[in-house]
C-alpha cells in the first residue's frame, strides 16, 4: 500500500492563540508520527495554493476576497467561533490546495491513499461564510476539482466528525455526483443534519444524515456504519472516497459527548477501506477536520495511517472510557434511515 500525507509548516502560521483549534494539533500529530516510526513508511506530498478559481467552485468570490482582506489587515474574529491571523489566508489556500494535491496523487495512481494533515479545517465553511473554525471548505473544493479534472460521476464523502458538515452538505445538496454521508451528534452545533435532509432536485437521495444521540460509542457507530453507510455507499459505487476525518468523537475529547475509542475509529477506517477496495480500487483521500484532545488526536490519526497501510492491529493507548455514560439505542434510527434511503 502506498500511503501519503500532506503537511506543510504554513499550516502552523494560522495563529489562533488560545483557541482549541490551534497549531499544537498538527505538531502533536507530526511528532507522534515521527516518534512511532510512521513517517518513513509514508510518502510526503507538498501542498500548493488553491487558485481563486478552484476556491470559487465552492465559494463566493467576494467572500474569498474578504478572507484575504482580513488577513492582510492583520486578522480578526470573522464569526463567533473563528479567528484569523495575518497568515490565515495563506494557510487556508494551502489547506484547500493540499487536499487538491492529495486527490491528484490518488487519482493519478501515484498513491493508493493520502491523508491531508491540514488546518484550518473546512467542513463548516459555506458558500459565503466562515463557520466553526473553518474558512474554506477543503474537502468540497477538492471534490469539485476532482469531478472536473478527472470527469468523475460519483464521489462519496464520508464525514465522521462529531459535528455535521453543513458547508459540505450545502455545496452538494442538489448535486448527484457527490454522495455526502455524515454521522454527527444531534442536536448539536451547527444544528443541521436531520434524517430528512436527503438532498434535492437531481441530488435527492445523495445526502445521508445520521444524527446520533450524545453518548454513542464504538458499538453504535459500527452498527450504523455496517447497516446504513455500507449499503448506501455500495449502491452508489463511488469512483473515489473522501473522508472528513474528525477525531472529536473520541471519548476523551471534551468538545462533544461521544464515546468512541481509537480502536473504534480504526474499525471505521477499516470499513471505509473495505468500501474503497470494492468500489474504486482502494482510492481514498482523508481530510483532517476536528479533534482537540492532542493525545487522542495524534494516536488516532496514527491508527488511521496504520489501517491505510493495510494493518489490522492498531495501538489504542488511551483504551476505552472508564465508565460509559449511556448506551443510546440506535435501532429505531437505523430502521428509519433504511426506510428513507430504501436500504432493504
Ligand atoms: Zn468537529
Amino acid at each position: 500500500m502506498k500511503v501519503g500525507y500532506v503537511y506543510d509548516p504554513i499550516y502552523l502560521q494560522h495563529d489562533t492563540g488560545y483557541h482549541v483549534e490551534n497549531p499544537s494539533r498538527l505538531t502533536a500529530i507530526m511528532n507522534y508520527l515521527e516518534k512511532t516510526g510512521t513517517l518513513p513508511r509514508l510518502v510526503e506530498i507538498k501542498p500548493r495554493a488553491a487558485t481563486t478559481d478552484e476556491l470559487a467552485a465552492v465559494h463566493d468570490r467576494q467572500y474569498i476576497a474578504y478572507v484575504e482582506y482580513v488577513a492582510r489587515k492583520g486578522g480578526a474574529w470573522v464569526d463567533a467561533d473563528t479567528v484569523m491571523s495575518p497568515k490565515s489566508f495563506d494557510a487556508a489556500v494551502f489547506a484547500a490546495g493540499g487536499i487538491i494535491r492529495a486527490t491528484e496523487t490518488v487519482m493519478d495512481g501515484e498513491l493508493d491513499s493520502c491523508f491531508g494533515l491540514v488546518r484550518p479545517p473546512g467542513h463548516h465553511a459555506t458558500f459565503d461564510r466562515s463557520m466553526g473554525f473553518c474558512l474554506f471548505n477543503n474537502v468540497a473544493v477538492a471534490a469539485k476539482y476532482a469531478l472536473a479534472k478527472y470527469k468523475l460521476d460519483r464521489i462519496a464523502i464520508i464525514d465522521f466528525d462529531v459535528h455535521q458538515g453543513n458547508g459540505t452538505q450545502e455545496a452538494f445538496y442538489d448535486n448527484p455526483h457527490v454522495l455526502y454521508v455524515s454521522t454527527h451528534q444531534f442536536p448539536y452545533y451547527p444544528g443541521t443534519g436531520q434524517v430528512d435532509e436527503i438532498g434535492a432536485g437531481a441530488g435527492k437521495g445523495t445526502i445521508l444524515n445520521i444524527p446520533l444521540a450524545a453518548g454513542c460509542g464504538d458499538a453504535e457507530y459500527l452498527q450504523v456504519f455496517r447497516e446504513v453507510i455500507v449499503p448506501k455507499v455500495q449502491r452508489y459505487q463511488p469512483q473515489l472516497i473522501m473522508v472528513s476525518a474528525g477525531y472529536d468523537i473520541h471519548w476523551i475529547d471534551e468538545l462533544a459527548q461521544m464515546q468512541v475509542t481509537t480502536t473504534g475509529l480504526a474499525e471505521m477506517a477499516k470499513i471505509i477501506r473495505g468500501l474503497a477496495a470494492e468500489s474504486c480500487g482502494g482510492k481514498m483521500v482523508f481530510v483532517l477536520e476536528g479533534g482537540y484532545h492532542l493525545e487522542a488526536l495524534s494516536t488516532s490519526v496514527k491508527a488511521t495511517f496504520d489501517v491505510l497501510l493495510g494493518k489490522d492491529k492498531i495501538d489504542d493507548v488511551l483504551g476505552p472510557p472508564k465508565k460509559r455514560v449511556s448506551n443510546p439505542d440506535v435501532l429505531s434510527l437505523i430502521r428509519q434511515l433504511k426506510e428513507i434511503h430504501q436500504l432493504y
